[in-house]
């Protein structure tokens, strides 16, 4: 998507050479306009894939997210991050290692919000090492549903998280992808 890649080399940071900063129109303000064309950028990718729900990641995936299931007209569920087990069994959590904070989260996804009909898209901000999009599918597989497949707005190609989805046979659609970081370097996989 070339206008996100625009937006990256113009406004994003590199804080190191592996973690990109987009504050100021993805992961804390955010650029409605920049969403709305992501939204239609996965639709036209995904529209043929049998999706019936979109599931994403709080809290930075959700503005991306609600704009793709507003233009394919599904529903949306936001899987939360909670910081210890929820011992009731009308929930399923799985255990995810944050990236960013160093620290695992138990993700979950409460059962009245999937069945074992549904074909789920995935949509994350970003794609590091893949626990967090990995998760999310373990949830979806755990309710007996399948994974449509993973969309993701930036993800950094040079981490092993592409891969790692790749060898599980699912379908993942970036909208960027960083090839390299590093001092007043982006740089862009074609
Ligand atoms: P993964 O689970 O693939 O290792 O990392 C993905 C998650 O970590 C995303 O949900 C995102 O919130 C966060 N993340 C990973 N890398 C970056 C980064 O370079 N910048 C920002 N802002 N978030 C990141």
């Amino acid at each position: 998507m070339e206008e996100l890649k625009k937006r990256i080399l113009k406004d994003g940071h590199a804080l190191s050479e592996t973690v990109l900063k987009v504050d100021s129109f993805l992961n804390h303000q955010v650029d409605p306009e920049l969403m709305y064309e992501m939204g239609t950028y996965f639709k036209n990718y995904f529209k043929n894939h049998g999706v019936t729900k979109i599931f994403t990641i709080e809290s930075s995936g959700i503005a991306p997210t609600v704009m793709t299931a507003m233009q394919m007209n599904l529903p949306m569920v936001t899987l939360k991050k909670q910081g210890s087990k929820i011992l009731k069994g009308d929930v399923y959590q799985t255990t995810v290692h944050s990236f960013t904070k160093s620290m695992d989260y138990e993700l979950t996804l409460s059962k009245k919000y999937i069945t074992e009909k549904d074909n789920i898209l995935i949509i994350d901000d970003f794609l590091a090492n893949g626990e967090a999009a990995l998760g999310a599918a373990r949830l979806v597989e755990e309710a007996g549903a399948k994974v449509a497949g993973i969309g993701i707005v930036i993800e950094k190609s040079f981490q092993p998280g592409r891969n790692i989805l790749d060898d599980k046979g699912y379908d993942v659609y970036s909208l960027a992808r960083v090839g390299k970081l590093g001092e007043n370097l982006i740089e862009f996989l074609e």
